[in-house]
């Protein structure tokens, strides 16, 4: 007789069994992270979807998913129990694209979702600095061959040995830089992230200079964080909360409780001020999660904390780290088949025993 490790039918069956029966047991609700509803020229990081991959998701989850606010999906049945196949879309930054394509396509759909913005970055007429760094390195116009870099007292010297152009669609994730440009890119991007605001902006303003005006032609409009205005057109918005995601957006697990701290209550403070409604939601930036961010995040005022972590949120899931699915720019077949990954299939209730 072939064991049950042997990974054959019998132990896929049974494998199957036992998720749909945890299912009925313990209904999975599923929280999805956007970014951005945009197709750049340039998107290191797969984290835009672009507009008519967005329609199609919304669809697909009307169709087959209840997709309800991240309030309601934690509203749970009395017996503590999710309700099944809830689903909450959420964006993280506060980019200028989610009012101006994603917002028409969840009206479209009567979808609503959570916007989390960092609160520092409102009114910024350039794009955020992890796109501009990526526009400037690694769209395919010329560079000078050298760089040097002062920040903080010390200065850094990188030579581009090849400085052709850089391998388009190219993503950080999927193994080492293939090239010079890749390469230098990844290092300003981990040295960059590590930097207070302050010489983080010097920095950016030495490098645009560096790569000449022909390296900023590349962002479309809505490249960039929500104006004032548009924040306030988002929090008005009957399918939108707006929830806050830090000011300056750091990686908090990095910082000192007392910085946490400041960056989650500040952001909540301005985005209150500016919108005159309540924040009551917060997303972690990088999905970076101290010993003390839950306490943290609770103190500062807020009910519910989202991270990334990759999966669907249960019964026990702490509302101070609610975990995420990061969605890419997939097809609707895609799509489809994430949701019956993480919530069975659409024939899978869990009264159906
Ligand atoms: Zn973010």
């Amino acid at each position: 007789m072939r064991g049950l490790s042997s990974r054959g039918p019998l132990y896929r069956g049974l494998a199957n069994l036992r998720r749909q029966a945890q299912r009925m047991v313990d209904p999975p609700g599923l929280i999805l992270l956007y970014h951005r509803v945009a197709q750049p020229s340039v998107d290191p990081w797969g984290v835009s979807v672009r507009p008519e991959r967005f329609a199609e998701h919304l669809e697909i989850l009307r169709q087959v998913a209840e997709p309800v606010t991240l309030e309601h999906m934690l509203d749970t049945e009395p017996s503590g129990r999710l309700r099944a196949r809830q689903v909450t879309l959420t964006f993280d930054d506060g980019y200028a694209d989610n009012l101006h394509q994603a917002v028409p396509l969840l009206e479209q759909a009567q979808v609503p979702a959570t916007v989390f913005v960092a609160s520092g970055y409102v009114g910024q007429s350039q794009p955020f600095w992890w796109d501009e760094l990526a526009h400037l390195l690694l769209n395919p116009h010329p560079l000078p061959g050298h760089l040097r870099l002062e920040m903080e007292e010390t200065v850094q010297n990188w030579t581009l040995e090849d400085p052709s152009a850089p391998l388009q669609g190219w993503r950080a994730e999927t193994g080492p830089p293939p090239g010079p440009r890749e390469q230098l890119y990844l290092a300003l991007y981990r040295l960059l992230r590590s930097l207070d605001p302050q010489p983080r902006t010097a920095a950016m303003e030495a490098l645009r200079h560096w790569a000449g005006p022909q390296a900023s032609r590349w962002a479309d409009p809505f490249d960039r964080p929500v104006t004032v205005p548009e924040l306030v057109q988002l929090a008005t918005h009957p399918l939108i909360q707006v929830g806050a995601h830090t000011v300056t957006h750091p990686a908090l697990g990095d910082l000192s409780p007392l910085a946490q701290r400041g960056e989650m209550l500040d952001s909540r403070v301005t985005l209150e001020r500016l919108t005159g409604q309540p924040v009551t939601s917060f997303s972690f930036p990088f999905g970076s999660y101290g010993e003390d961010s839950g306490r943290l995040v609770q103190e500062a005022g807020f009910q519910w904390a989202c991270i990334s972590a990759g999966q669907a949120v249960r019964r026990r899931t702490s509302p101070l780290a609610l975990p995420r699915i990061s969605v890419e720019d997939w097809t609707g077949e895609e799509f489809a088949a994430q949701l019956r990954h993480w919530l069975g299939a659409p024939k899978d209730p869990p009264q159906s025993a």
